[in-house]
């Protein structure tokens, strides 16, 4: 984005603040704040990384005093050691004012009943899913994830009107509403999708399936939580809230700036959060910035909905693939269900690539057939010959959290 002489005195006043922080006083050691005068000096700075912030595990991020911390969160540990991020009362108030503007861009009103599938706890999901919708003003329904049964009971019952959800939770619960023929007594009307990259067959049948309008939602533990952005009605990439943040894209090999509208890395940089202030944060999601201006009129810029993680590109002979780009190739197929798996394998000194997808077809030899189109269109589109599998619809699994569909199993 844009670097005006305004945002580097924030800057320089967050890196300040930062090097309060066990962490950053170590990190940022013999780097001046004041030095910092121009976007050059800025971009030389170290960006920091997951692996960083989990060094500094428990407490080495903490900038602010101690009696000004009201909260703690931390991003999920099933790597390794968590990270555990710091929240003062003015951060948990900015978090939520800006989720509320979230919920204003997708429309949400006072009147909307806001049911929240997202889990509530460590995690920053569901509680700010929660406290936006209520500094709106909406009733809200603090369901966390799972029981599928009562969560449609409650939606029923309760009248719900916006569901909150990951794309793979949403999808689960279109498809049984729609097993179970409830469709007419559903009110759903819109649904924000939590940060996650997923494909446009998916959206086309949650937003029919469900009968809703679908937002993507922004945001990550590390930088708040979900709710430092949301698509707008005009479905045209995600409004960042860049009074809170400053954000860049970048080559995820060299870390040099990527051109304009050309994919990348995004990297955040926080401008007044106190409890964890970051200063080049790597997020790992792959996106891209969307020029001009929005025919919503916000002032805010956009990036483009997320089409992967760096750390999920693979190279299988010699092709990039990533999950953004196996959703678009799989789109253009006719017959073939949003829902796939990809396996990676090293056999007898070769890489294989096995694709495993979901179709409604049932005959073997149309299965066979399918098989074969794919197999063609794929060396195709991405430039290796993969082998297809096609399997019936709901075979592949289907998760309360983020889905995995690319599993390098070569090393
Ligand atoms: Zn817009």
């Amino acid at each position: 984005m844009e670097m005006t002489n305004e945002l580097l005195a924030g800057i320089r006043e967050s890196m300040a603040h930062a090097k309060k922080s066990a962490f950053y006083t170590g990190f940022f050691k013999g780097i001046n704040p004041e030095d910092i005068k121009s976007r050059g000096d800025f971009e030389k700075l170290p960006f920091t990384g997951k692996e960083e912030l989990r060094e500094a595990y428990p407490l080495g991020l903490l900038a602010a005093g101690e009696e000004q911390v009201v909260r703690i969160h931390s991003s999920s540990g099933t790597t390794g050691t968590p990270v555990i991020i710091p929240y003062t009362r003015k951060d948990v108030e900015d978090w939520a004012l800006m989720f509320k503007r979230c919920y204003e861009t997708a429309g949400v009103t006072p009147l909307d009943r806001v049911h929240i599938t997202p889990g509530y706890g460590l995690w920053t999901a569901g509680i700010g899913f929660q406290l936006g919708a209520e500094l709106l003003g909406a009733m809200t329904i603090p369901m966390g994830p799972g029981n599928t049964d009562k969560q449609i009971k409650m939606m029923e019952d309760l009248g719900s009107t916006v569901l909150c959800a990951t794309s793979s939770y949403a999808l689960l619960l279109a498809e049984e509403i729609e097993k179970r023929k409830l469709r007419d007594r559903i009110r759903l009307r819109k649904s924000l999708i939590g940060s996650e990259r997923w494909g446009e067959k998916m959206r086309k049948r949650i937003a029919a399936e469900l009968g809703v309008e679908l937002y993507d939602i922004y945001g990550l533990t590390e930088i708040y939580g979900p709710g430092i952005g949301i698509s707008c009605p005009h479905a045209c990439g995600m409004h960042l809230w860049t009074d809170y943040l400053y954000y860049e894209i970048i080559n995820p090999h060299t870390g040099a700036q990527v051109g304009p509208g050309e994919i990348g890395e995004l990297v955040i940089t926080t401008l007044c959060k106190e409890g964890a202030p970051l200063i080049r944060y790597r997020t790992r999601d792959l996106t891209r910035e969307i020029s001009g201006d929005c025919p919503c009129g916000s002032p805010f810029p956009r990036i483009d909905t997320l089409i992967g993680r760096s750390d999920d590109m693979v190279k299988v002979k010699g092709a990039m693939i990533y999950p953004g780009k196996i959703d678009e190739f799989l789109a253009g197929v006719p017959d073939v269900s949003s829902e796939y798996q990809i396996q990676i394998d090293h056999l007898n000194g070769r890489d294989i690539l096995n694709l495993l997808f979901e179709t409604p077809l049932n005959g073997a030899e149309e299965r066979k057939n399918l098989e074969k189109i794919v197999e063609e269109a794929f060396k195709e589109r991405i430039g290796i010959t993969p082998k297809p599998k096609a399997v019936g619809m709901g075979e592949l699994p289907r998760s309360e959290k983020k889905s995995t569909r690319i599993f390098d199993n070569r090393y």
